[in-house]
């Protein structure tokens, strides 16, 4: 029996017990920096396999590696394990038990797989070569994230990973295929907090008042054009403001305007540089109206770059485990992720799990109090997993 079969053969017979796990998770979430349940329940898991994970790696991170039967190269795979303040809406079994927290960007779901590539490894560990370390990573949905303290902790040291992959589920795409994607894929993600500060008082007589919500207006105008006029063209960049408030009335200027919105890119040079104009901006376009212009910057994750070689050669095992057809090629996104920190310092592969059946109603967003998956991803999540690693 090849390889390839026999991990099929595990993932299918051990998936009852990673949908288990996932449930488990799913019912029981926790939000970032808080999922000290969650990380005992992984690592009780993992001792049940007879595993000795390493625990509270820069915060609630664990981790753990398994050698193989033969030396080779050391590959890391990361699952996150955080969930987000949101109510559940769905009504299954596994519903969440904790009112306004949630697991609705499927983390439950790529933890529990990891813990199934986990269980499959160990089981094949004389078939493969090298050393598999696989990282439990804490807080992905808040910054400053788990994968800078778990970076900072030390988790890609002793023994030195090599490269990296990680999955996230994806339910625009249908269950049964993945997608990958080489160079820049996802952005960068900071938070803009403005504040346009005038003189307030009778709107009848803006003559003797700095009105700030004039200035604001023009300053979301001249904005756009850090985008439309600085940005090389073959970077992917957005500015948004969604957040504008002026209280003031029908008959009242109100003393300040503050503004919230993101800005986000693929590249690092390109990031500074618009940071910098963004606060030029602010600045000079209020000062130019007697306004005082404040910029506080929320820095977030880096832009989420997918090393080309080791994301072909992932894309190329995907195929033969899955077949060629349900391999597809993924668009860029503006959305942000914290694997992003990975990639800064090995070469690094993020790879898009599809969730999607349109039948069972499974369509609903990442992020939204309908999400779910449909759980066969489990199985090919989980196999797919330990097929890279084992074969990479
Ligand atoms: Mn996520």
């Amino acid at each position: 029996m090849s390889l390839k079969e026999k991990i099929q053969g595990l993932a299918q017979s051990y998936h009852e017990e990673i949908r288990s796990w996932r449930r488990h998770i799913h019912a029981h979430p926790e939000l970032s920096f808080h999922e000290e349940e969650t990380a005992k329940y992984i690592a009780s898991i993992l001792e049940g396999m007879g595993l000795q994970p390493e625990r509270n790696i820069g915060g609630n991170g664990l981790a753990v590696v398994i050698e193989g039967g033969k030396s080779g190269k050391t590959k890391a795979l990361r699952a996150d394990f955080d969930a987000l303040p949101i109510q559940e809406e769905n009504t299954c079994a596994y519903a969440s038990t904790h009112a306004g927290v949630m697991h609705a960007c499927g983390h439950d779901v790529h933890t529990s797989c990891l813990l199934g590539a986990v269980k499959i490894l160990h089981e094949t560990r004389n078939d493969w070569a090298g050393k598999v370390k696989f990282i439990f990573q804490h807080a992905e949905e808040m910054t400053p994230g788990g994968a800078k303290q778990m970076i900072q902790a030390g988790v890609l040291e002793n023994p030195r990973v090599e490269e990296i992959t990680g999955q996230h589920v994806y339910p625009d795409l249908e269950v049964g295929k993945v997608g990958f994607r080489k160079g820049m894929y996802m952005a960068s993600t900071d938070e803009l907090f403005i504040e346009v500060v005038g003189k307030g008082g009778h709107a009848a007589l803006p003559h003797t008042l700095k009105d700030p919500v004039y200035g604001s207006a023009q300053l979301i105008v001249a904005l756009q054009t850090i985008i439309s006029r600085h940005r090389p063209p073959h970077i992917p960049s957005v500015l948004s403001i969604g957040k504008v408030e002026a209280n003031g009335s029908t008959n009242v200027i109100p003393e300040k305007v503050s503004m919230m919105g993101t800005f986000r890119a693929m590249d690092e040079a390109w990031r500074e540089k618009a940071l910098g104009l963004i606060e030029k901006t602010v600045k000079e376009v209020s000062a130019s109206l007697g306004l005082e212009g404040k910029l506080r910057i929320g820095h977030g994750y880096p832009y989420l770059e997918n090393d080309p070689d080791l994301t072909q050669r992932n894309k190329s095992l995907a195929e033969e485990y899955l077949g060629k057809e349900n391999v597809i090629e993924l668009d860029l996104r503006m959305t942000g992720e914290d694997f992003s920190y990975y990639g800064h310092e090995i070469p690094a592969c993020f790879y898009r799990l599809g969730t999607r059946n349109e039948a069972k109603g499974l369509v609903h967003g990442l992020h939204t109090s309908k999400f779910d998956v449909d759980e066969e991803a489990l199985r090919i999540g989980a196999g797919l997993m330990a097929f890279l690693a084992a074969k990479g």
